[in-house]
């Protein structure tokens, strides 16, 4: 094949886009882009430089001043590695000022397909197929049901040593996927041309294979 290929994962939180992302983007040796942290790393600058969150230009202009340098699952915001920070329930919980925001939005595209450019490269995130990258060739929608997507969640977090409960965490991802379904911008939705994968009762290999052998058939012409 020439050129170089984008390969779009995107679905809702908990669904395993991260570890499905990040392990194609290993077997296939392609560069692993993990969108979410990005709309982190700018609600953490957020946070940290006291804007007020009811005046969106306050967020705007840390937006476009900071510096975010994304390495696979590594992620610095001006040089300092913040790749743990970012995923703490109150950053978690301030992500929706940035992701919500039409000029962030548009910085942080823009930085995506720079950083796509001439790369073969697995993206992941909720609008890499529908708006990031409508060419790419191959486009997967990952889901699962709530449920299992709050267990796998309430499992990862409670290994963390956080101390939450099952219905907490329930919770908290209905609200984020109504946020991200019911925003008007960058709405959270399959590309018309995505392939839809759920991987309830799947291990992570399983989701991996069933994967990778959509993006075999994507690469090789159908
Ligand atoms: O995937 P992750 O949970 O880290 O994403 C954090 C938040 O960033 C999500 O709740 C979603 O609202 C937002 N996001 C987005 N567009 C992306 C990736 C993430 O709006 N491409």
């Amino acid at each position: 094949m020439n050129g170089r290929m984008v390969i779009t994962i995107d679905g809702p939180a908990g669904a395993g886009k991260s570890s499905v992302a990040r392990g194609l983007a290993q077997r296939l040796g392609f560069e692993f882009l993990d969108t979410g942290a990005m709309y982190r790393c700018v609600a953490l600058a957020g946070k940290r430089a006291g804007v007020d969150w009811s005046d969106p230009r306050q967020l705007e202009r840390v937006a476009r001043a900071i510096r975010l340098d994304c390495r696979g699952d590594v992620i610095l915001l001006d040089g300092e590695d913040v790749s743990r920070e970012i995923r703490s329930p109150e950053v978690t919980s301030l992500v929706v000022h940035a992701a919500g925001n039409r000029e962030i939005r548009e910085i942080l595209v823009a930085m995506q397909r720079r950083l796509a450019g001439g790369r073969d490269m697995v993206s992941e995130g909720r609008d890499q197929g529908t708006i990031v990258f409508p060419e790419a060739r191959c486009k997967i929608f990952l889901t699962a049901s709530p449920i299992e997507r709050a267990r796998r969640r309430w499992r990862e977090v409670s290994a963390r040593g956080e101390t939450t409960t099952l219905e907490e965490v329930l919770e908290q991802q209905n609200l984020r996927d109504a946020q991200d379904a019911d925003r008007a911008l960058a709405p959270l939705r399959p590309a018309a041309d995505a392939v839809e994968v759920c991987s309830d009762g799947l291990t992570a290999d399983e989701v991996l294979r069933t994967i990778e052998t959509i993006v075999s058939d994507r690469r090789h012409g159908q």
